[in-house]
C-alpha cells in the first residue's frame, strides 16, 4: 500500500471520470447523454461538498481508492457501481433501481457492549437468517445493480465461515468491506479474507487513550484487539479504515489532533468519522452533535485533507454531506438487519417494502428534528 498525491492523484481522478463517462456511453449509447449524466453527478457532489476536497488517495493491490463508499478503481465493481449511480441522473427504462450499496448485519453476536451501539436491543440474541437467506436477499440486489457490500453485525467475525463464503460468492461483482471491532482478527484470518476477495476492513477505535476507548466499548481488551487487527491487516495487504464515533464529550476534550497523530504513527490510511445517533443504546439520550460541534469536526476535516499536511490519513466525515445531498437511505443504500428486515440505514427503523419508492428525506433526521 502507498499514498498517492500530487499529479498522480489528479491524473487518477481524471481517469476515473473518463471511465465513468465510458460506462455511461455503454449504458446510454449516446456520448452526450453520458456526458450530461456524469456532469450532473459531479455537480451535485461538488455542491454538497462545499469546498471539501481530498488531496491524496491510496494505491493498494493494483487499485486506487480514498474511501470505503466508492469501489476501488479500476475494477468491475467500480463499473457496475457507476452504471447504477448514473441512473440516478438519467434513468433507463426497465432498470429503475439505483441501489448500489448494502450494509448487511450477518450476526447479532458481539463480545462488546458499546456506548453507541445501534443494535443494542437485539444484541447477542439468536441469529435467525441462514446463509441461504442472506444470499437470497443479496443475489436479488446484486442482480439489480448493487455493487458494494458491507458486512457488519454484531461482530461479523463471529460468523466467520459464512463471512468468507459470502465474500467469495460476490468477489468480482462487488466491492466488499467488513465493519469490525478487530475481535478475533488473527493473522491467518486476515490472509484468508484477503484471498477470498475482501477489499477492506473498517475497524472501530473511538478514542486515542486506551482506557477511554475500552470504557466506551465496554471491554478491557478492545484497544488491544484493534492494534493487533491493524497489524494483521497490514501484513495481509488489506486496506484499513479506522471508524471513530466522536461524542460531544470527545469534542469538548479537543483530542482530535492526538487521534490523527496516533493513526498516522500506525500508518492507518483512512479515518472515517461517525456521528453518534439517538438510537439503540443511545435512544432518548442527548447525543446528537450540535451545529458548533459539527463545525469543529468540519474544520478539522478540512485541515487534515489539505495538500499541505503530509503523512496523515484521509479524513472522512460523511455526515458533512447530509445537508447537501438527498438521503440515499433505502434508495441508493440500504441496511439488511440480522433478522432479514430491510431498513433505510442502521439508524432508521422504518422497514422498507419497496426500495424503488422511498422518500428522499432522512427518516433518522426527522426523528430528531
Ligand atoms: S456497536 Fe458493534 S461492536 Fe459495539 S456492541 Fe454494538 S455490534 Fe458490538
Amino acid at each position: 500500500m502507498r499514498r498517492v498525491t500530487g499529479i498522480e492523484f489528479r491524473v487518477v481522478q481524471i481517469l476515473m471520470l473518463i471511465n465513468i463517462w465510458i460506462v455511461g456511453l455503454i449504458v446510454y449509447r449516446n456520448p452526450k447523454t453520458s456526458y450530461f449524466a456524469v456532469k450532473q453527478m459531479f455537480k451535485q457532489f461538488k455542491n454538497a461538498a462545499q469546498g471539501f476536497e481530498i488531496s491524496q488517495g491510496i494505491y493498494n493491490s493494483g487499485r486506487y481508492t480514498w474511501d470505503m463508499f466508492n469501489p476501488s478503481w479500476p475494477s468491475n465493481s467500480f463499473n457496475r457501481f457507476y452504471k447504477t449511480h448514473l441512473r440516478e441522473y438519467h434513468p433507463i427504462e426497465n432498470s429503475p433501481s439505483i441501489l448500489r450499496r448494502i450494509l448487511v448485519a450477518i450476526t447479532k453476536k458481539c463480545p462488546l457492549q458499546c456506548e453507541h451501539c445501534s443494535e443494542w436491543d437485539t444484541l447477542n440474541e439468536k441469529d435467525h437468517m441462514t446463509f441461504e437467506d442472506i444470499c437470497g436477499h443479496l443475489d436479488r440486489f446484486v442482480a439489480e445493480g448493487a455493487a458494494q457490500l458491507v458486512y457488519s453485525g454484531g461482530e461479523p467475525l463471529n460468523r466467520y465461515s459464512d463471512l468468507v463464503k459470502l465474500i467469495k460468492r460476490y468477489n468480482g461483482n462487488c466491492d466488499q468491506w467488513v465493519y469490525s471491532s478487530g475481535y478475533n482478527l488473527t493473522q491467518e484470518k486476515a490472509y484468508e479474507l484477503a484471498s477470498a476477495g475482501l477489499n477492506g476492513i473498517a475497524i472501530s477505535l473511538d478514542h486515542q487513550v486506551e482506557e477511554l476507548h475500552n470504557l466506551f466499548r465496554g471491554n478491557q481488551k478492545s484497544f488491544l484487539w484493534v492494534k493487533k487487527a491493524l497489524e494483521h491487516c497490514k501484513e495481509a495487504g488489506l486496506l484499513v479504515s479506522i471508524n471513530s464515533c466522536l461524542t460531544k464529550e470527545y469534542i469538548k476534550a479537543d483530542g482530535f489532533d492526538d487521534l490523527v497523530n496516533l493513526l498516522s504513527g500506525w500508518g492507518v490510511p483512512i479515518l472515517n468519522i461517525i456521528e453518534p445517533r439517538a438510537v439503540g443504546h443511545y435512544a432518548n439520550k442527548e447525543v446528537e452533535l450540535s451545529i458548533s460541534e459539527q463545525q469543529y469536526l468540519e474544520t478539522k476535516v478540512m485541515h487534515y485533507n489539505s495538500a499541505k499536511i503530509k503523512g496523515v490519513p484521509v479524513v472522512l466525515y460523511p455526515a458533512m454531506f447530509r445537508k447537501g445531498l438527498p438521503c440515499g437511505g433505502g434508495r441508493s443504500y440500504l441496511f439488511l438487519d440480522s433478522d432479514g428486515t430491510l431498513l433505510p440505514c442502521p439508524f432508521c427503523r422504518t422497514p422498507i417494502t419497496n426500495h424503488l419508492e422511498v422518500s428522499k428525506k432522512c427518516e433518522a433526521d426527522k426523528m430528531v428534528a
